[in-house]
């Protein structure tokens, strides 16, 4: 086995050596322009990238050609909200979301209701993270043009009743926008009957590369159209200008052959070392909560507060694993999760959570040695905390004024 263990597959992914393989040649030999029409360069590139969209359709149930090549899907999420809101803003200015969306869906919606005019329904989620649907049925008024909740949750792995939500926008008339990022290769996800206007992928958290991912846009029942956001050459139907990424997307399309092949074992698989971490976790250490919703959740996300531990302390003590404390994307800051903090986890946990996520390249032996290290981590941390020997001792901390007077 070799340190540093990465547990962080929810960040981002190595490309699979198989995914590599074929994207090579697309780097030095096949190298035309795929919007080239008039020779044999362009030809070849174009047939790669319509044969990657196609295995990308493939994993979500939707018809070939439904399908947008972006960035990333940071780029998909707005596209999806700034385009539908430009395009339908004649329909209506409402938008309802979540309060624990990714940052490229929450920042969007917020500066439409900053510099566009629009009003956004943040709606709540239950303490496990999870949209019910009724919320969204209550928050739709006549002015609203989209819905956009996320399949999964980055952080707690927690699934929403999309098909559910999907039905709801059906009968009511509102386009739906899933980021689906999270949930794609892990969960089945089919737009037909999850009632899926519009889906937001990437490439580099399912072993493809990063820089890549796609938009979903539905062409029928009914038909979706968007503003662009980058004009240009007219790429992409026009909806998304730019020569497009050629090995980058055949990376993507292998990347979702795979997953789609191999997903019903892999889950499994993914469950089995996510529970082992998790059992061991809790059969060595009291007082540890898991954040998330128990069955609904990502076979491979485990989300875990230490009660009287600083995340950042139990990270630092244990640097040869590779795990994300709050969000990865506020990691920067040391400010709490907002995910977390928007499902209810009080303050005293929401500084102690970790993020372990497994992968296709994770060994049982490195969750033993993840499991060891882990409690011996924290009870070496928890000794030096007064709080925890108070607590031991019998002492309701909640009872203490701790203010000087
Ligand atoms: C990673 C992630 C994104 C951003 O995707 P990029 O391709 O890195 O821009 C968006 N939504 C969710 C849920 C993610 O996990």
């Amino acid at each position: 086995m070799r340190l540093p263990i990465y547990l962080d597959y929810h960040a981002t992914t190595p490309v699979d050596p198989k995914v590599f393989q074929v994207m090579a040649p697309y780097f030095t030999e096949i190298f035309g322009n795929a919007a080239s029409r008039s020779h044999e360069f362009g030809w070849v590139s174009e047939a790669a990238v319509e044969n990657a969209r196609e295995q990308i359709s493939k994993l979500i149930g939707a018809i070939d050609k439904e399908m947008i090549f972006t960035s990333g899907a940071t780029e998909s999420d707005n596209l999806a909200i700034l385009g539908a809101a430009e395009m339908y803003k004649d329909k209506g200015n409402h938008i309802v979301t979540s309060s624990i969306e990714h940052k490229a869906v929450l920042d969007a919606c917020h500066f439409l209701q900053s510099a566009k005019g629009f009003e956004v329904s943040f709606v709540p989620t239950d303490i496990y993270g999870q949209v019910h649907p009724e919320e969204i049925a209550k928050a739709i008024t006549n002015k609203t043009i989209l819905v956009s909740i996320m399949f999964a949750n980055n952080e707690i792995g927690t699934i929403n009743p999309i098909a559910e939500i999907g039905k709801i926008c059906k009968e009511r008339g509102v386009l739906f926008h899933t980021d689906a990022v999270q949930a794609i290769g892990k969960v089945p996800i089919d737009v037909q009957s999850m009632g899926i206007d519009l889906l937001s992928l990437s490439a580099h958290k399912i072993y493809g590369p990063k820089g890549v991912g796609a938009l979903y846009i539905r062409r029928k029942n009914p038909r979706v159209r968007l503003s662009p956001m980058i004009f240009g050459g007219g790429h992409e139907r026009g909806v998304r200008s730019g020569t497009l990424n050629v090995a980058g997307i055949v990376g993507f399309g292998k990347a979702c052959e795979i997953v789609q092949k191999i997903m019903p074992q892999e889950s499994i698989k993914l469950k089995q070392l996510r529970d082992k971490l998790w059992n061991g976790i809790k059969n060595g250490l009291d007082e540890v909560y898991l954040n998330g919703h128990p069955v609904d959740r990502l076979p491979n996300n485990l989300n875990i507060s230490f009660a009287y531990i600083e995340g950042e302390a139990l990270m630092m003590g244990m640097k040869e694993i590779a795990v994300s404390s709050g969000s990865a994307c506020t990691s920067a800051s040391l400010e709490p999760s907002y995910v977390l903090k928007n499902i209810g986890v009080g303050e005293d946990l929401v500084h102690t959570s970790i993020r372990f996520s497994v992968g296709r390249f994770t060994t049982d032996e490195e969750i033993d040695y993840t499991i060891t290290k882990v409690i011996e981590t924290a009870k070496k941390l928890r000794e030096l905390s007064p709080l925890y020997e108070m607590a031991k001792e019998g002492i309701n901390l909640k009872t203490i004024d701790w203010t000087a007077h």
